[in-house]
Order: C-alpha cells, then structure tokens, then sequence
C-alpha cells in the first residue's frame, strides 16, 4: 500500500503541475479527492484489508489527501498569480505612447456666428434681450402693424396654434415685448429660432434663427441706422466690404431699406455667389412706423427708432461658403466639425 499511496501521490502531482487554470484544477481535485475520486474509493473499501492492516493503510491514505492538497494549494496561488500578473500586463499603460483623444464635439457655425454678432453689437452699446418662440399673435403681427386681413400675412406662410398664438415668424416680436415694459433709450438685440411653414430646400427651413436690432431714442434718424449697420458689416464682414441701401417696403418701418453687402467671394466684379450682381442681400431694416410707436405708448413726437434684422442662418452660410442651409440643421459631425478651427 506503501507504493500505491506514493503512486497515487506522484500521479496527482504529475497532473497538478500541468493544469493551468483553476477549472482545470478542480477536475484533477474531482478525480483524486472527489467523492468518487481515487483516494476515497479506496477508503470507502479499506473493509476489504486485512484488520490489522486498515489503520496503518487509512493513515497512508489520509497522508496522501494532505500531500496532494497542499500541493494542489500551491499550483491554486501560482495559477492565481499567474493570472494576476497577465491581467495587469494586459492593463499596462504605456506611458511613451501618444494619448488617445475622447471624441469631442464641436460648436455650431450659427452659434458661433451668434457669438460674433453678439460680441459686436454689444461692443455698440447694445444689449441683448430674448423672447419666447410662441408668440402672442398681437406681438407678432398686429402691434407691427399687420392686422389680420393685412395681405402681408400670407406671405408669411404661419404655424397657428390658436387664434391668437404663433410661433414667431420673426424676433422683430420681441421688440413689441421691450418697448411695452420700457422707456427709451432702448438698444438691444433680439437672437432666436423663427418659424415658418415652409418647406426645407436649399434655401429654407420651417426652423431657422435671426437676430433682429431694435433702437428708441428721442431723435434717431436713417443716419444713425446707416451708421450702426455700416460698422456691423465693416466689423463681421470685412473692412474693405461696400455697403449699399435699398429701399424695400415692411409694414412696422417707414421708410424701410435693404442692406447689400459688397460680394465676400468676388468684391463687386460679379460671380455665381452675388449671381453676378457683386451684390449680396444681408438684412432688412427701416425706422419705426409712427403706428408701431403709438401702438406700445410712445409718442412719435417725442422719439422715434430704428429696426433691422437678419437671417442668421444666411449670413452663416455667407461667411463659411455653405451652400444649403438644411447642412446647418443636420447635425452631421462630419461637416461640423469643420468648424471646431474656425473660431
Ligand atoms: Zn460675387
């Protein structure tokens, strides 16, 4: 029995030492010290030895449980070890490599061109005011002087939400808003998102953003709204840019201009941008209709003012070269991220 026990010794350390991992080291326990393992099956039939054999055999056997226990602790530490050692190997930070970058995002081209007017206007002395997109139909069109039967209405295609809500069809509503709750002087501007029930092509959205500019004063006259929109096309445009007026027609301005800005691509000479006029339309602007000052509680006699306003989403598209405005509402990282170095 001697032999036997040291065979059976010899054999499990044979197979401990060639397991690599703890499952595979449980079997081997299975097959030596399971319940049907090799040890306990022989003293399960230690009845069959001779009496006076059975202590001494038991006790050999018992040794032999011990021995390959131990050992079979051993390999367990050496495997866990072993297994520690790939897993920090595996973790390893190499720090001679180059990092890897997050994925960042990048800001919007019309936000960032709301930075820039925001910058220049308020370096003008202006302050900027905001408003909400439903608007009270009265804000929006009848203080600006386009009661409801008025043929302009259908030029600008509404979402109605009741009889008397909108979403606003421009910010110029806003300024209804300020000069209602205040007394001249008044210089702001007016950034957000307009609607209108337009379908998208390349050059309209039912969402897109303007910011309009609004001045109240006791004696402002088309020579301060040239200047003011002079310095701003100077300033975002360009020093060498040319700037013409036109007069144009809204209801809530009398006498009302358009702004053309010498062309940013061919400087006056013509080209598929200006389409060949050297010319590129930027805002709409005028002085205050007398009814729009009476119809918020100023006397026209005493001050008068000035609006413009811009599609923001159109001067983007001129500053940056984009030539369909449903890319600046996409949200596609690939084109915005075009724009993380312009800033
Ligand atoms: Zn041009």
């Amino acid at each position: 029995m001697d032999d036997k026990a040291k065979e059976l010794i010899f054999e499990a350390e044979k197979n401990i030492k060639l397991v690599t991992d703890i499952l595979e080291l449980e079997k081997v326990r299975i097959k030596y010290l399971g319940k049907k393992g090799k040890i306990t099956q022989i003293l399960r039939n230690l009845g069959k030895y001779p009496e006076d054999e059975r202590p001494a055999i038991g006790k050999l056997l018992n040794e032999a449980r011990e021995t390959i226990k131990k050992t079979m602790e051993k390999r367990r530490d050496e495997i866990v070890a072993v297994n520690l050692e790939n897993k920090i190997k595996a973790e390893d930070v190499d720090v001679t490599l180059p990092g890897k970058r997050p994925p960042t995002g990048a800001r919007h081209p019309v936000n960032m061109v709301y930075d820039e007017l925001e910058h220049i206007f308020a370096h003008l002395g202006f302050e900027i005011v905001e408003g909400p997109d439903i608007e009270l139909d009265y804000n929006n069109f009848e203080a600006l002087n386009v009661p409801r039967n008025h043929p302009s209405r259908d030029i600008q295609d509404t979402f109605y939400i009741t009889d008397d809500l909108v979403l606003r069809t421009h910010t110029t509503c806003v300024d209804i808003r300020i000069m209602k709750t205040r007394k001249p002087p008044i210089r702001a501007i007016i950034p957000g998102k307009v609607y209108r029930s337009d379908a998208s092509d390349p050059s309209h959205l039912p969402v897109f953003h303007q910011l309009d500019g609004l001045i109240v004063d006791e004696s402002i006259t088309f020579r301060d709204l040239k200047g003011v929109l002079a310095m701003f096309a100077h300033e975002f445009f360009g020093f060498d840019t040319d700037v013409r007026f036109r007069p144009s027609y809204f209801p809530f301005t009398e006498p009302s201009a358009e702004m053309d800005v010498s062309c940013i691509i061919c400087h006056g000479t013509g080209c598929r941008l200006c389409k060949n006029t050297g010319w590129l339309e930027i805002l709409g602007s005028g002085l205050l209709h007398p009814k729009v000052l009476r119809e918020v509680g100023y006397d026209p006699q005493q001050v008068s003012g000035l609006a413009f306003g811009m599609g923001i989403d159109r001067v983007t598209m001129l500053k940056y070269g984009i030539d369909d405005i449903r890319l600046l509402a996409e949200n596609d990282m690939a084109f915005n991220r075009q724009f993380i170095h312009v800033w």
